[in-house]
């Protein structure tokens, strides 16, 4: 195993290609867990709701059976991660494993479900290769190596958290505080970017930031610009790269969302009140400041000195 380590720190093009190629595939897990996690999320708040404030509506379910009870009540079908497999949203078949390799599928059944022909959204070999991509971008500026291997997982995070949000307008605290306490106990460790210090430091400024903005925010306008969930976000990269990035990433977040939310305004005359989550804003920010941040912030600096 350590004949192997030092064998992909001297031959970087190959702990690139294998990074890109697990990828793939734990993109295709982040397909899943993106579809599975917030109906996982409601399920919950449904039965603690129904636990906290119909506790006789149960309890009457669980001694006399579904008699008089909504379908809800029913002991409900086990839904997880792993169970039950992906099926067509359309003929409900469940899919193949020869139809679920990542991004190949997709392409050889052109989008289409082998049985109904329902059409199967692009975004599913989308979210499988920019994982890929984006994964051996790190691979390639880091190289092999434990510093590498946790941003790599913090990237799979991130963008399970981006779609999320898209999604839902929730960055679930499953995904961001386990993420966050990886960056904090990693900084103990000799290989990270920053010292324990630098990494709480930076955590509570991360998240104190976007606070103190949707404070100010709300006080002036009455209404809300984000949600706890930035902060939190915000939060990871200022444990994992230091407080210095994080003015970076919020001119970055803001700007691309800025742009983004133009042109969506452009060619869908998306109402201004429709909320926009600013989440996928500030992980493709923090990626970018991961990737490049201390170049760009040199570059920023010298522009300003001269
Ligand atoms: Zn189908």
């Amino acid at each position: 195993m350590t004949e192997f380590a030092s064998y992909l720190s001297q031959h970087s093009w190959l702990f690139i290609t294998l990074v890109a190629a697990i990828s793939l595939l734990i993109g295709s897990f982040l397909n899943v867990l993106v579809y599975r996690l917030p109906k996982m999320m409601e399920r919950e708040w449904q039965q603690e709701y129904q636990a906290y404030f119909q506790p006789d509506a149960v309890a009457s379910t669980n001694k006399a059976g579904a008699a008089n009870a909504p379908a809800a009540n029913d002991k409900p079908e086990r839904f997880n991660l792993a169970v039950p497999r992906s099926r067509c949203p359309k003929c409900n078949t469940p899919i193949a494993a020869r139809d679920n390799i990542p991004v190949l599928s997709w392409l050889l059944l052109k989008g289409r479900c082998r049985h109904c022909k329902a059409p199967i959204s692009s975004r599913y070999p989308a979210v499988e290769a920019s994982t890929a991509i984006m994964s051996a971008l790190v691979a390639w500026q880091y190289g092999f190596g434990t510093l590498a291997l946790v941003l790599i997982f913090v990237t799979w995070g991130l963008i399970a958290l981006s779609f999320i949000d898209i999604d839902t307008m929730l960055l679930p605290d499953s995904l961001t505080l386990p993420l966050l306490w990886l960056a904090l106990v990693f900084s103990l460790s000799g290989s990270a970017l920053v010292n324990p210090a630098q990494a709480i430091i930076g955590a509570a400024a991360g998240y104190l930031s976007l606070w103190l903005v949707y404070w100010g925010f709300k006080l002036l306008t009455g209404k809300e610009g984000m949600g706890y969930g930035d902060f939190k976000l915000l939060a990871i990269f200022g444990a994992l790269l230091g407080w210095q990035q994080l003015p970076l990433i919020i001119l970055l977040s803001s700007l691309v969302g800025a742009v983004i939310g133009a042109t969506m305004l452009a060619i869908q005359g998306r109402d201004k009140a429709t909320p926009i989550p600013f989440g996928p804003y500030i992980a493709a920010a923090g990626f970018i400041a991961l990737l490049w941040g201390e170049q760009l912030t040199n570059a920023y600096l010298s522009y300003l000195g001269g």
